[in-house]
């Protein structure tokens, strides 16, 4: 490790010991990235370029986006998709619930396409909606530093939400909506493949598994959604909120990373 390399690190270790100091954390950076660490600092002292420094390599603006609805998309086409561009742009042009009139941009999602883990949230915000990408802003920057801790740079991973359009007002999702919007993470799903999904908040927990149980007792545990494995930890907005919960979430952070060191399900089920 080069000297920049060491004080890069040694910054970033320093800004989220701070974060999780009264919990008295320590943290695993060692598999991060110099770029990745760069990337965290300017997210946590420039919270404005936090949505450039977090921006994937290669990551543009999602095909259509903006574009006027064009024809129903059917399920069978979100289910012929050959890739994620071209889903990207059905989700583009989707009109399959009244979401595509209110919002401003969709936001499909992003990441890597082989991606191990697959992040998902529940429905974008207003600086989703209006940029056009998952978790941006300081619940986003905090995502980063979080995936970071474990050893995740965020262009490793796949990000994206359960619906793909803005509900107005921040809203709770309408269960037709979510219907309507579901084949579009299914199929990002099967083309991604990940080793885990990471439900980020209650709405996202309780959608992908089905349940009404509170998100507390639905932690600690491996669940599944179409096959996959699922951790339900708190939403990074709701740890802006509550800080108390950072040392929870970073527990079950623990638990994914586990699980992709090679821990067998039940080695890592805790409770
Ligand atoms: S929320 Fe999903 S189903 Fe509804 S318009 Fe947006 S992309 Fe289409």
């Amino acid at each position: 490790m080069n000297p920049p390399d060491a004080e890069a690190r040694a910054l970033a270790r320093t800004f989220i010991e701070q974060t999780l100091a009264a919990e008295g954390n320590a943290l695993m950076l060692e598999h991060a990235t110099r770029e990745e660490v760069v990337r965290g600092l300017v997210a946590a002292r420039h919270p404005a370029r936090a949505d450039a420094a977090a921006l994937p390599d290669g990551v543009a603006a999602l095909p259509g986006a903006g574009a006027s609805p064009g024809p129903a998309v059917t399920e069978r086409m979100i289910a012929e998709a050959a890739d994620l561009g071209a889903l990207a742009a059905l989700v583009a042009s989707c009109s399959r619930c009244t979401l595509h009139e209110s919002r401003k941009k969709p936001v499909f999602g992003e990441g890597a396409a082989d991606a191990r883990v697959v992040c998902v949230g529940e429905a974008p915000g207003a600086r989703e909606d209006e940029t056009g990408r998952p978790f941006v802003g300081r619940a986003g920057g905090l995502l980063d530093r979080l995936l970071l801790s474990i050893g995740l740079p965020r262009k490793s991973v796949y990000i994206c939400n359960v619906l793909k359009s803005r509900p107005p007002r921040n809203r709770d999702p309408l269960p037709e909506e979510v219907a309507a919007c579901s084949p579009y993470l299914l199929r990002q799903l099967a083309l991604i493949e990940p080793e885990v999904i990471i439900a980020f908040g209650a709405f996202a927990a309780r959608t992908l598994l089905e349940t009404k149980s509170a998100l507390g007792r639905l932690r600690g545990a491996v669940h599944r959604y179409s096959g996959y494995p699922v951790v339900v930890t708190y939403h990074p907005a709701a740890l802006l909120r509550n800080p108390g919960w950072i040392r929870p979430t970073w527990e079950d952070l623990q638990l994914v990373r586990r699980m992709l060191d090679g821990a067998g399900e039940g080695e890592v089920r805790l409770g």
